[in-house]
């Protein structure tokens, strides 16, 4: 029985999909204005656990995730590359570019990239406008002169939710009516949000029309109901993910823009915390913005270290990132590569170790415990190849790469095998001197020898 946390009720529930063994997963991509930070990765990280854990369960999962290459920010920077002359072609050359990016990132932090349906907001404006369309003449969207707007009021009155997400009274004492057009603000400042935005001197010539909405462009919330309303062909998402940070007014809007259309919108909303580094908070002024390259720069890391460093805390907790936990990640991983290099051909798992993992995991995806598991797997009496059995098993989760580096590790070069039937005989001969300069010789090769009662045991350094 899988658990999950979800916002919306703010409890521990049991996950039921509305369609049999068939999940419908979306998650807030990135917005691709420049490269993506760490916390970014964390959260896709994060979803990309989710994806796998549902898989594990058995559950056939479609996973959709938006790349918003259209907002205030996206806009912005391309008119500042292409000058005032800036149009929508170039809003797409610019965008391609971080959106590349991304994939390469989330290739190497061994993101499930192949499951993955990416919908770019570029490509869907006729719906987006439709949708808009459909909200006036509800009666839940109205035209100013600046835009298209989101009525609060007019929801609230009807479906009494509004900010549910962020807490049962929300609404209380707060004065609704007023107008927001840029995309992001917070709570305090809550109003009625623009869902298209004509068309100002800023933009250049980025922009749309339409007969109705007038010469302009989709706010950014918006782009999100539209396409899960699409990739789900207007039927409730089951599970919806995101950074704590989109809960509002992201989320929150996007719950009051599509349940006029249908509802429920989301059965079940999961939210990743933050990353801080070193204790604070990532902000380009105190020159703490970290993107994976320069991870793997200052500390010559594999990428999937910082995978494993994101899955020793758990999604719904604050991690704390220095380069010591990063290197101690590192080294844990190449422990973990060390051990399992000397393990023979998987056959039977260990049943027991195998129900722990799928209970750490399924409640509410803590892969702390998971890792714990794996480690009092590698210390148990199992013999090796019952632990790599249930290793593997367990890195349909994980995502660590383990049958790749096993597999690698079994090469073993012809000049290494020599060594080993010299020493060997070495050994037999009752000639240590000789047996211990060729273990010098063979650690130098990047193994490690390990005397057991009978023969040895051969391990890869990592
Ligand atoms: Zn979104």
């Amino acid at each position: 029985m899988l658990k999950l946390y979800n916002s919306l009720t703010r409890k521990l529930e049991e996950f039921q999909p509305t369609k049999k063994n068939q999940v419908g997963l979306y998650t807030c991509g990135p917005t691709v204005y420049n490269y993506q930070h760490i916390g970014n990765l964390r959260s896709s990280i994060f979803a990309d656990l989710l994806f796998r854990t549902l898989n594990y369960n058995g559950l056939k999962v479609k996973w959709v995730m938006n790349i918003t290459d259209i907002d205030d920010k996206t806009i912005k920077n391309t008119t500042i590359e292409y000058g005032p002359q800036a149009n929508v072609a170039n809003l797409r050359t610019f965008t391609d570019r971080y959106l590349n990016a991304f994939k390469e990132d989330i290739k190497k932090i061994n993101l499930s990239i192949k499951s993955v349906k990416f919908i770019r907001v570029l490509d869907v404006v006729d719906e987006i406008k439709h949708f808009i369309k459909s909200l006036i003449k509800k009666g839940y969207a109205y035209k100013t002169a600046d835009g298209v707007y989101f009525n609060i009021e007019k929801y609230q009155q009807n479906f009494g939710d509004y900010g549910k997400l962020v807490g049962e009274n929300f609404l209380k004492g707060q004065k609704l009516g007023v107008r927001v057009r840029v995309d992001e603000y917070d709570k305090e400042n809550l109003s009625d949000f623009a869902l298209w935005k004509a068309k100002e001197e800023d933009d250049a010539n980025i922009f749309w029309e339409n007969a109705e909405l007038g010469r302009g462009r989709p706010g950014w919330h918006i782009e999100c109901s539209v396409i899960n309303y699409i990739a789900f062909k207007s039927s409730t998402t089951d599970i919806h993910t995101g950074g704590v940070d989109l809960i509002f007014p992201h989320h929150t809007n996007e719950i009051a823009q599509t349940q006029p259309i249908y509802k429920p919108f989301v059965n079940y909303w999961l939210h990743g915390e933050h990353l801080l580094v070193a204790g604070e908070k990532m902000a380009k002024s105190k020159g703490n913005v970290y993107v994976l390259d320069d991870l793997i720069k200052k500390l010559n890391i594999n990428p999937l270290a910082f995978r494993y460093l994101i899955l020793t805390s758990h999604y719904r907790s604050k991690l704390n990132f220095t380069w010591e936990s990063l290197q101690a990640a590192q080294n844990a991983l190449n422990n973990l590569y060390t051990e399992i290099s000397a393990y023979e051909k998987p056959k039977i798992g260990c049943a027991e170790y195998e129900q722990n993992f799928l209970e750490a995991i399924n409640n509410d995806l803590d892969t702390p415990k998971a890792l714990a598991v794996v480690w009092d797997l590698i210390r148990s009496d199992y013999p090796g190849h019952a632990k790599l059995q249930s290793l593997l098993k367990f890195d349909k989760v994980l995502g660590l790469k383990l049958r790749e580096t096993w597999k690698a590790s079994q090469k073993i070069p012809a000049t290494l095998k020599k060594l080993l039937t010299a020493r060997e005989q070495a050994r037999a001969a009752k000639d240590f001197q000789k047996s211990d300069d060729l273990r010098h010789q063979i650690e130098s090769q990047g193994f490690i020898i390990e005397d057991l009662s009978h023969g040895y045991r051969l391990k890869k350094k990592f």
